[in-house]
């Protein structure tokens, strides 16, 4: 079978041979009962890994956003976060539907919210306006930018004289981890909850892991059996998702390193402009001048070559790169892109 090379996400990487012997090789309970023996493991070993008291298996990113958004807030409350979240921007209006809360967006380029721009959306008591609860954060920001320790350090003082917590996305989070060449502990000791994606970069084949403290997971338990997330005999999945936790963290710069090498590589070619500023992990933004191939040649040219890409997106195009992407993979992509240019 020819290889076909998938670009679009890191979420379309294949678990590996390891993973899918943990699935069939997992001891398996019900884990609504909390006799998962598997379950219990990853969320064992994910609290320590991220440094919080306890954490929740759950079915997906979003899920894990949703229910999240539920256990900090009531209907009505106010959560600050950027333009362009993936809350925002990529959970069909579920801020609105299952937590009913109201964001406050701010633009930002990087995912970097000016800490008195911040300050300025926060409301008073007043019977006029709603109620301040959250600061969200995403970490890697969606268009590929890493938000740095510092900053984290000035959100978390801010949001103490508030009193305001503090979520972080962190779908990518060990991408930013990776980045920044810290320990992952160092990003997520300045934030209350956080969501983490395992089964983009790191690749499991379902799973994101909600941590916080234990009061505030005791309760998200709650809310993901009401909405449909208790999940039966999960260590079928949660075996995968154990591997990908403990064996997939470090080769993530080599993501990294790939995502480097193709901006640069892209950066030859004569009409594509790639956005060199927002390089920090496994993402390559970049646009090609329109008069040389349309958004449609584009995908299905290179389609042709068997090769996977995404469509325009917000004005861009974006490549990821990820653990089935192999460098001699985007030199044969940059071979293609030429050809077709
Ligand atoms: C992918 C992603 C999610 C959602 O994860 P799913 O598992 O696809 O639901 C949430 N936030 C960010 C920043 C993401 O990149």
């Amino acid at each position: 079978m020819k290889k076909v090379i998938d670009m679009r996400s890191d979420t379309v990487t294949q678990p590996t041979d390891e993973m899918r012997e943990a699935a069939v090789n997992a001891i398996v309970g019900d884990d609504v009962y909390g006799n998962d023996p598997t379950v219990n493991r990853l969320e064992e070993r994910a609290a320590q890994i991220l440094g919080m008291e306890a954490a929740m298996f759950v079915p997906s990113g979003t899920f894990g956003n949703q229910v999240s958004l539920l256990t900090h807030t009531n209907q009505g409350d106010e959560v600050i976060l950027p333009k362009y979240a993936h809350l925002q921007a990529h959970e069909g209006g579920g801020a609105a539907i299952i937590a009913s809360v109201m964001l406050n967006t701010i633009d930002t380029e990087n995912g970097i919210l000016p800490i008195d721009e911040i300050e300025e959306r926060i409301r008073e008591e007043d019977i006029h306006y709603p109620k301040s609860k959250l600061i969200w954060l995403e970490n890697a920001f969606g268009n590929g930018c890493v938000l740095p320790i510092d900053y984290l350090k000035e959100v978390r003082e801010l949001s103490n004289k508030h009193n305001l917590k503090i979520h972080m996305d962190g779908a990518r989070v060990f991408n930013a981890s990776a980045s920044l060449g810290v320990d992952v502990k160092e990003i997520t000791s300045h934030v209350d909850s956080i969501q983490v994606c395992l089964s983009k970069g790191l690749c499991a084949p379902v799973g994101s892991i909600l941590a916080s403290t234990k009061e505030f997971i005791d309760k998200a338990r709650w809310y993901r059996k009401m909405l449909g997330g208790g999940m039966r005999q999960a260590g079928i999945i949660a075996g995968p998702a154990l591997v990908a936790l403990e064996d997939m963290r470090e080769r993530l710069v080599e993501d990294h390193d790939n995502a480097k090498y193709l901006a640069k590589k892209l950066e030859e070619i004569d009409g594509v402009e790639v956005f060199k500023n927002r390089l920090d992990i496994n993402m390559v933004f970049f646009t090609i001048d329109e008069n040389i191939i349309t958004n449609d040649e584009y995908v299905k040219k290179m389609e042709d070559k068997d090769i996977l890409v995404g469509g325009i997106e917000f004005g861009e195009y974006r490549l990821v790169t990820n653990n089935d992407v192999t460098k001699e993979d985007i030199d044969y992509f940059i071979e293609s892109l030429k050809e077709i240019l």
